[in-house]
């Protein structure tokens, strides 16, 4: 056999397969999503996301405290007020005793060391349940939709977010949520996360049902980006950055693993983020109960496969 064609030799060994990875999966590379509802007590599970629950602000100690000592380093927080009266603009998102801002508050106080991120959307508060504010023929009214989202993160950032991630997909909100931290003092303390190439997948099934944020009419095609646009992601990335994204994120990951290669190539700078979402999640539990494969290597496999996409050199 020819010398050039042997490549075993170089991943015989368990090590020597670890060094195959030109990035390697670590743990402060996850980030765990976290319900947050109204009900400081709840324990709610989420039937459609197997394990996972719904928690009131007074569980979280009990929740995520074997979590952090096992080395978790990063949540984000997404809201589910069950009990609060929702409007037009989406007033309880920011209410400082709605579940978001007391949840920030108190893992701060709990985990000095965890870093905090929040999801910033309007959907899960609005009456309508979309993402901005509507034009009365029910499209989007872009300007005012970004400038609350904006007044949003700059509230979730005064409560101790270390990172604020806005996933409404509105044309122009990085530049405005950037200025608006810049300007409350917080240009130098809260991470900008953009949800750059957000696109209208088939998989946030479970996470409406956790977060009950499906709309009450119409859908999000509008201004969530068409499955096959890969041109559009490209083209939101690189807006993203020239309007002071710190990070850029994808989302979903695993059927669009070529737009977080785009994504490394395009944002080479910035670290990239990419966002395994509620259906992917509940695929690979789905796989692993039908037999299909292994639950944790599974798990491993699409991770790292994330991983292996975003490692632009
Ligand atoms: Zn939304």
């Amino acid at each position: 056999m020819d010398i050039s064609s042997i490549l075993q030799g170089g991943y015989q060994h368990p090590v020597s397969r670890s060094w195959q990875a030109k990035q390697q999966l670590t743990k402060s590379m996850l980030m765990y999503p976290i319900f947050i509802t109204d009900d400081p007590d709840a324990r709610v599970e989420v039937p459609t996301l197997p394990g996972q629950c719904r928690w009131g602000v007074d569980r979280l100690e009990e929740f995520l405290g074997p979590l952090v000592q096992k080395g978790l380093t990063s949540v984000i927080l997404f809201g589910v007020p069950l009990n609060c009266e929702k409007d037009m603009r989406g007033t309880p998102a920011d209410d400082p005793s709605g579940p978001v801002i007391s949840a920030i508050k108190k893992l701060r106080s709990l985990f000095p060391d965890l870093y905090i991120a929040c999801d910033v959307c309007l959907c899960e508060y609005t009456d309508h349940g979309h993402c901005g504010y509507l034009n009365p023929d029910g499209t989007i009214d872009n300007t005012p939709s970004v400038a609350r989202i904006a007044e949003v993160a700059v509230s979730y950032a005064k409560a101790g977010a270390h990172c604020v991630a806005p996933s409404d997909m509105m044309d122009g909100r990085i530049k405005a949520i950037k200025r608006g931290l810049i300007d409350a003092g917080f240009g130098n303390k809260c991470t900008l996360m953009s949800y750059s190439a957000k696109f209208a997948s088939s998989l946030y099934g479970p996470f409406r049902d956790a977060a009950g944020s499906a709309p009450s009419f119409g859908n999000r095609k509008c201004y969530q980006l068409p499955v096959a646009a890969r041109g559009l992601a490209r083209r939101a990335i690189l807006r993203d950055v020239e309007e002071g994204a710190d990070i850029i994120m994808v989302k979903p990951a695993l059927p669009y693993l070529d737009i977080i290669a785009d994504a490394g190539q395009l944002a080479a700078d910035h670290p990239i983020a990419c966002y395994q979402v509620s259906g992917e999640f509940a695929m690979v539990h789905a796989g692993a109960r039908a037999g299909v494969y292994n639950l944790k290597a599974m798990a491993f496999e699409s991770v790292e496969s994330m991983v292996r996409a975003g490692m632009y050199d």
